[in-house]
């Protein structure tokens, strides 16, 4: 008879219990350990005080693929979530006080676009085309394919990839792109935004990245009628229904190997360590902390090869709970910068905090009124902030703060320092202790050059047998619908072997 493999999947993020529930699904024993008390890692939430914040993402787009995950699992999406589309994908507010929404309704979105600036309607329609045919040429081989599989470069898809390799705009920076289509700096800062969702600069990221703006004017954007973290939630349960075993506060402190093929895990099981033996371990923890402090080996090929490669930026993240409504804000807003080129030198060559920072600012108490107490609002304030590296991070977000009150005082007229009753703060230091995310990166590695798409760690260790990786830092990158994604590859990795 066949021994039925043993896996363990380290950390339940959103890749770990992707991973996990599929492997359930198809009769596998699965333990997750994750060192935190709850599921979710950067996906999380605070409760406190009658305001409730979703801790890190905020915006989901691509639902289809979670929904594929609970269809997969026999079950019906329906009966754990529910989705709410956006109608304004998001409020654009700029220093001179032009206000753009971006209605998902693309018709009225471009008009927006041709009352607020110089650039035709017909050019949006134009540019959500193109961004369109980048994602019918990429996504099946770079989104939806196991990148360690050689044979998924020679599927008709990928050749027809090859053979329009320019249509796919890999040659041209984002900003390049997007300054071809639009003449307004207004419309262009609007668009070239769309590298920060993976953490990266637009005026070094390919074109390619453009693919983002179909998915979320396309495709759409959606919210979660109970928040971010309702998806955490509906995970952890539906993979607790399969079988999954979880073990919370659970650090995994080694993957044991020999002769480079699993063995198992040391895990320190709230200051009790124990030694675990396994077939299969898929590491939903951060690549490059998983080769320097859980396999203890910074010297095979791709742990070396890994940790040059550089991160993408971070996040400094301010959860204010705010006295009073603003009816002129929106469930996402966002306060441009002056000069959004400066922003990206700050936060990729300086390496500090911008001087003069875009706010995000996503309030989930528009939709859902249990977020924040009566005639209050719950504020997530945003704002991009550079990976680790000798940063004093007290300074850091000393002066972050300030900015982004003066910032908030300028473009909106509102004194939200005064109206502040509750507050908590999340810095990049944070983000790597509490995730273990390297140098604190949001994303993995950056975009920030043609071949992030190729260098990004394979689902497949190609050194350690028994080994996959899977989450933001591994293929097919960050984000939550793509880290499901790597969780589901990661998962028919381990099946196919
Ligand atoms: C502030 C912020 C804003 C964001 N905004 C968005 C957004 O709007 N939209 C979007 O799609 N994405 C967004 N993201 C990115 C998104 O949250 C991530 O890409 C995604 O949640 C990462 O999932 P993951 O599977 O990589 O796991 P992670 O969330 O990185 O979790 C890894 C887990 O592994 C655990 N772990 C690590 N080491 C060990 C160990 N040794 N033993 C046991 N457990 C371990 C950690 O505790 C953690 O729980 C944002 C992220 C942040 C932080």
């Amino acid at each position: 008879m066949v021994k039925r493999k043993r896996v363990a999947v380290i950390g339940a993020g959103l890749g770990g219990l992707s991973a996990a529930i599929r492997l359930a699904v198809n009769g596998f024993d699965v333990d997750l350990y994750e060192q935190g008390d709850k599921a979710g890692g950067k996906a999380n939430q605070i409760s406190l005080n009658g305001f409730r914040f979703d801790t890190g993402p905020s915006l989901l787009t691509m639902p289809f693929v979670i929904k594929e995950l609970f269809e997969y699992s026999g079950e019906r999406i329906e009966d754990y979530l529910e989705l709410i589309p956006l109608r304004n994908l998001c409020k654009y507010f700029y220093p001179d006080k032009t206000i753009i929404n971006a209605y998902a309704d693309v018709g009225k979105f471009a008009e927006e676009i041709s009352t607020k600036t110089i650039d035709a309607a017909q050019s949006v329609k134009q540019y959500l085309k193109y961004a369109e045919k980048i994602y019918e040429l990429t996504a099946e081989l770079f989104l939806f394919s196991d990148f360690s599989d050689r044979q998924n470069f020679y599927k008709p898809e990928a050749l027809k990839t090859l053979f329009q390799i320019n249509k796919i705009d890999p040659f041209r920076t984002m900003h390049q792109a997007n300054k071809s289509f639009f003449k307004d700096p207004k419309t262009i800062q609007l668009f070239d935004r769309y590298a920060t969702y993976n953490g990266s600069n637009p005026y070094k990221a390919p074109a390619t990245l453009n693919i983002i703006q179909h998915v979320e004017y396309n495709l759409g954007g959606f919210i979660l009628k109970q928040g971010v973290y309702s998806l955490v939630e509906a995970l952890y349960n539906l993979a607790k229904k399969k079988g999954v075993k979880f073990f919370f506060n659970s650090k995994v402190t080694q993957i044991l190997q020999d002769n480079f093929s699993v063995k198992g895990l040391l895990v320190n099981r709230n200051g009790i360590h124990e030694k675990k033996e396994y077939d299969v371990v898929i590491a939903n923890a951060d690549v490059n902390y998983t080769y320097k402090n859980l396999l203890n080996n910074s010297d095979t090929k791709s742990a070396k090869r890994y940790s040059k490669l550089e991160p993408s930026s971070s996040a400094m993240v301010f959860y204010w709970g705010v006295k009073g409504r603003n009816e002129n804000l929106d469930v996402h807003n966002i306060l441009f910068s002056k000069d959004y080129k400066k922003e990206f030198i700050d936060l990729f060559e300086k390496q500090v905090c911008p001087e003069d920072p875009t706010v995000y600012i996503y309030i989930s108490s528009k939709f859902n009124i249990s977020d924040a107490p009566e005639d209050h609002e719950n504020w997530y304030v945003m704002i991009n902030a550079p990976y680790i590296q000798n940063q004093n991070w007290n300074e850091e977000l000393q002066k972050s703060r300030n900015n982004i009150i003066k910032k908030i005082n300028e473009i909106l007229g509102i004194d939200v320092e005064t109206k502040i009753i509750f507050e908590k703060v999340l810095t990049p230091e944070m983000i790597e202790q509490s995730t273990s995310s390297f140098r604190g990166s949001l994303y993995g590695i950056s975009s920030n050059g043609k071949s992030a798409a190729f260098v990004r760690q394979k689902i497949k260790s190609k050194e350690y047998n028994g080994l996959y990786f899977c989450g933001g830092s591994a293929h097919p990158g960050g984000g939550i619908p793509l880290v499901i994604l790597s969780g589901k590859l990661a998962a028919e990795a381990v099946m196919k072997s």
